[in-house]
C-alpha cells in the first residue's frame, strides 16, 4: 500500500515543480516543506515554584532538562503577579501530579520519596513529564523517566528517553497545529 501511495503522489509533485519553474527564467529554490509542528512557536508553560520549599532547585533543574530535551514546549518560571500554568507544592506525602490538561496542573513534591532516598531531580522531571502529558510507564528501567520509582532508589537518571521526548513533541506539536488538548483532571499518584 505504501508504494502505490507513493506512485500516486509523484505526478502531483512533478506538476508542482513544473508550476514553480514555468514563467521563471531563473528558478529560485522552492522553500522546503516544513512540518506543521515546526511552524508554530514553541508553547510556553509557566510554573510557580514558590511553594516548593527545599525543592526549588530540583524544580529548576527538572525544567531545564525538559527545555534542552524538547523544542515544541518550554517551561519557564511565571513572572511575579502572573497566573502560572503549573504550581509546585512541597508536602509530606508521596510525589504526585494533578493534571488539569496538557501543560497545566499541580505537582505535589512529596517528601516521603525523598526521605526514602529517591533522587529529587528525577522526581522533578518525572512529575513535570506528567504535566507534559506523559503517563507512568511502570515497571520500567532507569533509562525511562516515566518508570518512576520502579527503577529503584539507586536510579538517578532525570532525562526522558527518546520515546518520551517524541511523545511530548507530538502532543505539543499537535496543539501548535490547532488540535485541542485532552481535558483533565487526572491524578498521577507517583
Ligand atoms: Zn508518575
Amino acid at each position: 500500500m505504501r508504494s502505490s501511495k507513493f506512485v500516486r503522489a509523484l505526478p502531483a509533485a512533478v506538476t508542482a515543480v513544473l508550476a514553480l519553474t514555468a514563467g521563471q527564467a531563473v528558478a529560485a529554490p522552492a522553500p522546503a516543506a516544513v512540518p506543521a509542528e515546526h511552524t508554530a512557536a514553541a508553547r510556553t508553560v509557566t510554573y510557580d515554584a514558590s511553594g516548593a520549599a527545599e525543592f526549588k532547585d530540583a524544580v529548576a533543574k527538572g525544567a531545564a532538562i525538559w527545555n534542552e530535551s524538547v523544542v515544541n514546549v518550554q517551561l519557564k518560571p511565571a513572572a511575579s503577579g502572573q497566573q502560572a500554568n503549573v504550581r509546585i507544592i512541597a508536602d509530606d506525602g508521596w510525589p504526585r501530579t494533578l493534571s488539569t490538561g496538557l501543560g497545566s496542573g499541580t505537582i505535589y513534591f512529596g517528601r516521603e520519596a525523598v526521605d526514602e532516598g529517591y533522587n529529587t531531580v528525577r522526581i522533578s522531571s518525572h512529575e513535570l513529564g506528567h504535566i507534559l502529558g506523559l503517563p507512568d510507564m511502570k515497571p520500567g528501567p532507569c533509562s525511562s523517566l516515566m518508570s518512576g520509582s520502579t527503577a529503584g532508589v539507586s536510579c538517578t537518571n532525570p532525562y526522558p528517553n527518546a520515546d518520551e521526548k517524541a511523545e511530548v513533541e507530538d502532543s505539543f506539536g499537535l496543539v501548535g497545529a490547532g488540535a485541542t488538548a485532552a481535558a483533565g483532571p487526572l491524578m498521577y499518584r507517583d
